[in-house]
């Protein structure tokens, strides 16, 4: 409901100049069908009956998507509410669709990406007629800087793609595809091509689109969870009051609610200890590398000279796996941020740092700082085992969402 009301508010706002901007009439329709994508490959059709007042029923009908009106369930629907699409001609099959000259803010704001949004919108235009091709502006000004600002049917709809512009592809770009990841893995290879053939045929995904979603698949199974410290190693030692508290045992904790949470949601998890004993570097790494991990996370906790320094971060490899590892960071930073305070986003450790675990594990690895045993705020949260649980099943959630959604998006 909310989110009607500012919709509507803004189409108030935008209504005065869409009649200044629209110059080309456009042929008089009484409904048309806005598609919105939905998790298996397809397009849902909706039928639009555009009002009697309403001066261009193109506007209307992709402000209607974007607002989600009559959306069917299970469709994608979290297009950026305060977008409005200014006009809309199409001339001589070529369609221009105006957007707001602010439309790059609007969809950060909306932790979108604007190829993204432009490519749902690119699709419905291609579906409105016999349209050739579709050019974007804003508030009358074109710019190229986006991959949709210009595009024909026969490009939109491409079963070949040059290997190069995979690579040349928005990292966004997969937001959409992300839900059918899952059902995408558990195909046979012979069933992943045909089904890919079949979505091309159907013209529901670009053939671009459809190789980022094969090129980038996580298959996680077996995750390696390693605390970090243990025996004669405490790690960071944090005070409340009389009571000192580990890094070590804290991690521990953490690690072992990630485990359980991992294992419930159909992970095999191995761990690097289980007890309050010392493992080497080495043994560390060289754990996940001979049961073949899929991805390692080493769960530590962090500490500072300066005690105001609090809140989260983490570190990726910066000689292997970098993307990949990048991503899982980012993930589960983006759900330990809901509990805790960012300190830093994540980093790539330097060339420098004698990060073992990280430089020498053959898959995916990330150390996790989720906050600062020597900051007190930090170390009066990290003391219950509630929220230890609460940060361990944040950690455990970003690697769901990395294992079924592969990019990280809000970059
Ligand atoms: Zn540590």
């Amino acid at each position: 409901m909310r989110k009607m009301l500012a919709t509507g508010v803004i189409l108030l706002m935008l209504s005065v100049q869409v009649g200044a901007v629209s110059a080309q009439p456009v042929e008089r329709v009484d409904s048309l069908n806005i598609h919105y994508i939905n998790g298996d490959w397809s397009y849902d059709p909706v039928t639009i009956t555009i009002p009697a007042s309403e001066d261009n029923e193109y506007v209307y009908a992709l402000n209607a998507l974007i607002s989600g009106e009559n959306l069917p369930e299970y469709s994608f629907n979290e297009l950026p509410p305060t977008l409005q699409v200014n006009d809309v001609t199409l001339t001589q099959g070529v369609a221009t669709v105006d957007l707001p000259g602010n439309f790059n803010s609007i969809v950060n704001d909306a932790g979108y990406a604007a190829d993204v949004v432009m490519d749902i919108l690119i699709y419905n235009v291609f579906k409105f007629g016999d349209i050739s091709e579709v050019n974007f502006t804003f508030d009358g000004q074109p710019d190229d800087t986006f991959k949709f600002s210009r595009l024909t049917r026969t490009e939109y709809f491409s079963p070949v793609v040059e290997a190069k512009e995979h690579k040349a592809l928005p990292y966004q770009l997969t937001e959409k595809l992300h839900k059918v990841k899952d059902s995408f893995k558990n195909m046979t290879k012979e069933q992943q091509e045909s089904f890919l053939d079949d979505a091309n045929q159907q013209d529901l995904f670009t053939a671009s689109q459809l190789q980022v979603l094969a090129a980038y698949n996580p298959s996680v199974t077996t995750i390696v969870v390693d605390p970090g410290h243990g025996g004669s190693d405490p790690g960071a030692v944090g005070q409340l009051g009389s009571t000192t508290y580990s890094e070590k045992t804290i991690n521990l904790s953490m690690a072992l609610h990630l485990k359980n949470y991992l294992q419930t949601n159909g992970y095999t998890v191995l761990m690097t200890r289980t007890t309050d004993v010392a493992v080497g570097i080495n043994d560390r790494y060289a754990f996940a590398n001979n049961n073949n991990a899929d991805l390692f996370i080493s769960v530590h906790n962090n500490s500072a000279s300066n005690s105001s320094a609090k809140g989260a971060t983490a570190l990726y490899p910066n000689n292997h796996d970098v993307a990949q590892s990048k991503d899982v960071a980012y993930w589960m930073h983006h759900f330990v941020t809901n509990d805790m305070s960012q300190y830093a986003k994540p980093y790539p450790m330097s060339d420098s740092d004698v990060k073992g675990v990280l430089k020498w594990t053959t898959m995916p690895a990330v150390i996790t700082e989720t906050a600062f045993m020597s900051n007190t705020s930090d170390l009066t949260y990290l003391s219950s085992d509630f929220n230890r649980q609460t940060l361990a099943e944040d950690l455990g959630v970003g690697i769901r969402y990395w294992d079924q959604y592969g990019e990280y998006w809000y970059y």
